[in-house]
Order: structure tokens, then C-alpha cells, then sequence
């Protein structure tokens, strides 16, 4: 490594996107909000097709079997698919049983719009938790070689501290990458993560991607709906008030922020990474999501060593 910090270059990233119509349930509604997903991911895949990424695109299941063109577009532009749930409500509200159904009909479908072998599974809101440990053999069973779909820290949502920050196997289950996070005072921030790309300044994440280490996995992530200053502010379902608020700041910029962050160096699809990591065959840590060493790593976490390995 050569340089100083601020000239050295900075690592290589994988761009995701988590395709997803928040709307409340329509069949509810006396008003129906109009429709903006479709508009909002063809303006991110272009985005992406101006900059020439090949990202890694995980949609909802019932989004794509009513708008499978959105699909069918990311997949012919070389962009990984991957299912980001069937309805996008958290894992531990569901059964393992209709878990289970959901994955296998959201993987079949997707397979079929984009003539991919679909790999990966992102859970809505990084809901897999301790409460759904329960949910990872049954994605490694619907055929799901990877997961991105923990947040290893604590956090007011969904969060599984004591997790490594590091791709790691689950027992049994599927390769995990965690959500990279960087230590700022006081708190663990998702920094690649599509609301903090979009409030803080770029230098917060090259600060992020500075202090991170060569073995991480480094994937930001997106929403459509970030990109669309011009929705109106309706309630994001099981996130509560304050981060649907949240979700409606500072729309304007997201375009400009990602801009930057396209201009970085890139990685590719996390399905690639996945394969690279299985074809190195690269010794992975064994996490056991049922074993007390987990609580372990909490009270370390709580210590404040929240790097320590
Ligand atoms: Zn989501």
C-alpha cells in the first residue's frame, strides 16, 4: 500500500439493488397511490447502463409477477438477479412453512423471467435475526447459495450483533455477506446502505471504505423509491413513523450520491463474489445461528471491540 490515506485507492464495491413497491396494501385503499416503481428502476437502470455497472438486483416475488418486465430488463442488461422476499414483510412474521413456499415460488419465478440460475436471497429490511434463525436452512433448501441479509451490529429495526463482518458460511445454510458497517463515534453505521448514502457527505463513505478490511465483502445498497424526490410521503409498513420520515429526506440528492459512488471502483454481482469466495476455496467462518457463542460476541460487541475477530 502506497500513498497516503486520502490518495490510496480505495477498495472495490458491489452496487445492489433492492427492488421493491412500498406502497401500502392498494386493495385497501379508497385513493390508490399512482404506481412509480417501474419509472423509478428504469431510471436507476439507466443509471447503471450509463456507468456500466453489473449490479446485483434483487426483486420482490409479487412485484415481478405483476411488472416481470422489470426483470427481464436488469437481467438482459447483465445485472444478477436475486429475490428480495416474496411480499417484503419481515422474516420472522412468517411461518417457516409459507417462508419456505415463498422462496421456492419468488426463486422459480425469477429463474424463469431472467433465464438465471438465481442464487441469492436478500431479506426485506436485513429481518434475518436471531427470531428467524429458523429461515436459513430453508433458504439454502429453496436452492439459495448466498444471503445478504444481515445487519451484524445492533440496530432500533432488525440487527444481529455479533455476527462477522467478513463473508462467513452459516451452518448448514448459505454463504452470508453482512451489511458492511463502519465504526463512527458512538454507533455502527451502514454506510454503503442507501439512506446513509443519500444524508451524509461522500467522504463519511470513503472514511467507511478506507477503514475496512481486505477480507469484507464490501455491497452498497439502493432503492428505487430513493431516487424520487417527487412521491408523496406515505408510511413505510413495519419500519415505524420516524425511518418513513426518514425515507423521504433528501430524495434530490440520491442521483448525484450514487453518481459518485459509480465512479468509484466497483465489484461485481455478489453471485460472482459468492463463486470467486467457493472457487478460491477460501477457508469461510462457520457461524452456528442456534449456538450461545453468538451472546458471546454481543457482550464483546458491548465492550466496544466491535472489531475485534
Ligand atoms: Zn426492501
Amino acid at each position: 500500500m502506497t500513498g497516503t490515506s486520502s490518495t490510496r485507492s480505495l477498495p472495490e464495491v458491489t452496487v445492489t439493488l433492492d427492488v421493491e413497491d412500498l406502497r401500502p396494501d392498494q386493495s385497501l385503499q379508497e385513493a390508490a397511490l399512482p404506481e412509480r416503481v417501474v419509472e423509478m428502476t428504469n431510471r436507476v437502470l439507466d443509471l447503471f447502463g450509463e456507468y456500466g455497472v453489473r449490479a446485483s438486483v434483487y426483486v420482490v416475488g409479487e412485484l415481478a409477477e405483476r411488472r416481470p418486465e422489470l426483470v427481464r430488463r436488469a437481467a438482459s442488461e447483465g445485472h444478477e438477479i436475486g429475490l428480495h422476499s416474496w411480499s417484503h414483510v419481515p422474516i420472522p412474521t412468517r411461518t417457516p412453512e409459507t417462508f419456505a413456499e415463498e422462496c421456492r415460488r419468488g426463486r422459480a419465478l425469477l429463474q424463469d423471467l431472467s433465464g438465471q440460475e438465481v442464487t441469492g436471497y436478500r431479506a426485506p429490511m436485513m429481518s434475518l435475526v436471531p427470531a428467524a434463525a429458523w429461515a436459513i436452512p430453508v433458504i439454502a433448501e429453496a436452492g439459495f447459495t448466498y444471503s445478504s441479509s444481515v445487519l451484524p451490529g445492533p440496530s432500533p429495526l432488525f440487527g444481529w450483533p455479533g455476527l462477522p463482518r467478513q463473508p462467513f458460511r452459516w451452518l448448514n445454510g448459505p454463504i452470508e455477506f453482512p451489511c458492511p458497517l463502519v465504526r463512527m463515534p458512538g454507533i455502527d453505521l451502514p454506510y454503503l446502505g442507501g439512506t446513509y448514502l443519500r444524508l451524509l457527505p461522500s467522504f463519511v463513505r470513503r472514511h467507511g471504505l478506507r477503514r475496512s478490511t481486505s477480507d469484507e465483502a464490501l455491497w452498497a445498497y439502493c432503492h428505487p423509491w430513493e431516487f424520487d424526490p417527487d412521491e408523496d410521503f406515505h408510511p413505510h409498513e413495519h419500519i415505524g413513523m420516524l425511518a418513513s420520515r426518514v425515507a423521504w429526506l433528501r430524495r434530490s440528492r440520491m442521483e448525484r450520491q450514487v453518481r459518485r459512488l459509480l465512479a468509484d471502483p466497483l465489484a461485481g454481482p455478489l453471485g460472482e463474489v459468492a463463486s470467486g469466495l467457493v472457487a478460491s476455496d477460501a477457508p469461510l467462518p462457520v457461524v452456528d445461528p442456534t449456538a450461545s457463542t453468538t451472546a458471546g460476541r454481543v457482550a464483546r460487541w458491548a465492550d466496544g471491540r466491535l472489531r475485534d475477530r
